[in-house]
């Protein structure tokens, strides 16, 4: 049976690792490989590091995550309320940063579309983001699982 989640949290650095655990942990169910689950956590990890250091740059702010399985695929939403992306298209592009004062690389977005299947990013000046993404987990692969 297809499951769901949902976490909100503050945009408190320290929720980065609590994010992507939990994350990791809901995908156990769809048994994936070591791969596939560390696939996962670094996308989980970019799309949250994002709120914490874009979304909200100067206040803490929420967080939510959402998570359902359907048959043997993973869906995750990361979702803020804060100021949104001007222009996604150019956000997207590798090395795109809009703080390269504080040493980002602007390669956030460029890894959640390598490791995940699909990323699908909703944004609306000033009312938030959403950074949806969708993994297909290797139904023949169970040898190696990471359960
Ligand atoms: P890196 O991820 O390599 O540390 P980065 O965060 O700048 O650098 P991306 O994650 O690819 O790179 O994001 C590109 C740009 O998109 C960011 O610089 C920022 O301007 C914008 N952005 C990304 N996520 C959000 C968000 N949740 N809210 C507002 N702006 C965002
Ligand atoms: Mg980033």
């Amino acid at each position: 049976m297809n499951n769901k989640l949902q976490v909100k949290f503050p945009s408190l650095s320290q929720n980065e690792t609590l994010a992507r655990s939990v994350v990791s942990f809901f995908a156990l169910q769809l048994r994936p490989t070591v791969a596939e689950i560390s696939d996962i956590k670094t996308a989980v990890s970019e799309a949250v590091t994002n709120c914490v250091v874009h979304a909200y740059p100067d206040e803490i702010g929420e967080i939510t995550i959402e998570c359902e399985t359907k048959d043997n695929s993973l869906h995750i939403n990361v979702i803020d309320q804060g100021v949104g992306i001007d222009d996604v298209n150019q956000a997207v592009k590798p090395l795109y940063t809009t703080r390269a004062e504080s040493e980002r690389s602007g390669m956030g977005f460029t890894i959640m579309q390598s490791f995940m299947d699909k990323v699908e990013i909703k944004t609306e000046k000033g009312r938030g983001t959403g950074v949806y993404m969708e993994k297909v987990i290797n139904a023949n692969n169970k040898e190696n699982n990471a359960e």
